[in-house]
């Protein structure tokens, strides 16, 4: 017997609040949400004999998946921890 299985809504890690995708009209379109993809990263150089050149892979490690309604996009300490997860090198300089 197969499992009826629906998927768990997306939900803002911020407020928590289900997120809608986005609604596309003939001229216009609704937003509900912005999605981040980001995570620790680890650069790798690797040589590539054939083509002569060095290719540069970058890892994500620990990746998080950050879902902001636009309620919460709005909030201007909700839009600088999204900056702070996405380039945290920025903030950690001196
Ligand atoms: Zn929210």
């Amino acid at each position: 017997m197969a499992e009826n299985k629906t998927p768990s809504p997306r939900r803002c890690t911020h407020c928590g609040r289900v997120v809608h995708d986005t609604v596309h009209y003939r001229d216009a379109y609704v937003v509900d949400f912005h999605f981040l993809y980001t995570g620790e990263v680890e650069m790798d150089a690797l040589w590539d004999a054939h083509a002569a050149v060095t290719r540069v892979v970058v890892h994500v490690r620990n990746p998080r998946f950050v879902f902001t309604c636009v309620d919460c996009y709005a909030l201007p300490k909700v839009r600088h921890e999204r900056q702070r997860l996405l380039r945290p090198e920025v903030e950690d300089a001196p």
